[in-house]
This record gives C-alpha cells, sequence and structure tokens, in this order.
C-alpha cells in the first residue's frame, strides 16, 4: 500500500521503530525536541493518528490513562500491576492465530490487537503478605 506521509509522519515512524517500546506521545515530542527537530505536540498527536489509520502504529492505554506508541510489528503484551503500575512483557501471544483466521474468515483487515493481563507483582504480593500498609 502506497500512502503520501508528511515529513513529520516520517519522522515519528522512524523515532519509534528505532526504539524497541512503547512510548507516550509526550515523550515523542520530547525525544525530537533533544535531536533539534521542531515539532509542535499538536502535530505529533496528529501524526500519530494518521499513522494508527494507516496500520503501522499502534496504541496502548496504560492503566493511568496513558497512551503508549509503537509500530505495530510488535506483538507484545504485558502483566501490568495495579497496585505499582509495573508492566513487565510477555513473550507469547496467545491470539497471534485467531488474528490470521479473523482476518480471512471476517474479511477484516485487523492492524493490531490488544491484550492486556492485570493483576498484582511479586514485589507487591510480598509487601501485601508481610502486611505493610492497609
Ligand atoms: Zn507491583
Ligand atoms: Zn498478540
Amino acid at each position: 500500500m502506497r500512502t503520501q506521509r508528511t515529513r513529520s509522519q516520517e519522522r515519528i515512524l522512524s523515532l519509534l521503530k528505532s526504539l524497541n517500546r512503547a512510548i507516550s506521545a509526550q515523550d515523542i515530542y520530547m525525544d525530537l525536541r533533544n535531536r533539534s527537530e521542531n515539532m509542535g505536540l499538536a502535530t505529533v498527536y496528529r501524526s500519530l493518528e494518521a499513522l494508527k489509520l494507516e496500520g503501522v502504529v499502534q496504541v496502548r492505554t496504560l492503566g493511568n490513562g496513558e497512551s503508549l506508541y509503537s509500530t505495530v510489528q510488535q506483538d507484545r503484551h504485558h502483566l501490568t500491576c495495579l497496585q505499582c503500575g509495573a508492566s513487565t512483557p510477555i513473550d507469547q501471544c496467545p491470539v497471534h492465530e485467531l488474528e490470521h483466521q479473523l482476518n480471512q474468515s471476517y474479511e477484516f483487515k485487523i492492524f493490531y490487537h490488544t491484550l492486556e493481563f492485570f493483576g498484582v507483582c511479586t514485589t507487591c504480593q510480598l509487601v501485601q503478605a508481610s502486611g505493610a500498609g492497609g
């Protein structure tokens, strides 16, 4: 698929590709600033929106409402602790195959999927067990 991208979109996309993690729009804005590339925060958001519709960028919303952006190539899921907010990436994707099947049976062009597990991490379990707090 050939899409006409703006320079801002290209810059953001290459930044996301160079990172191996998801990053917030605010951090993208700061990062570009550090590289002396002047781009307004509104432009960052607008570009991310366009890249998302193109299917090359995905967004992941954290428990605190913060949105993190990454390239869709990273089919990565997380275990998120409700107590301290730590999120641990997991290596397997149980729905990877399902996505493929849905793509075919519904003729729906799936760009990405989200799957998130919530609970309490090891550290926080220890804190709870020791009876601290509460
Ligand atoms: Zn925790
Ligand atoms: Zn997945």
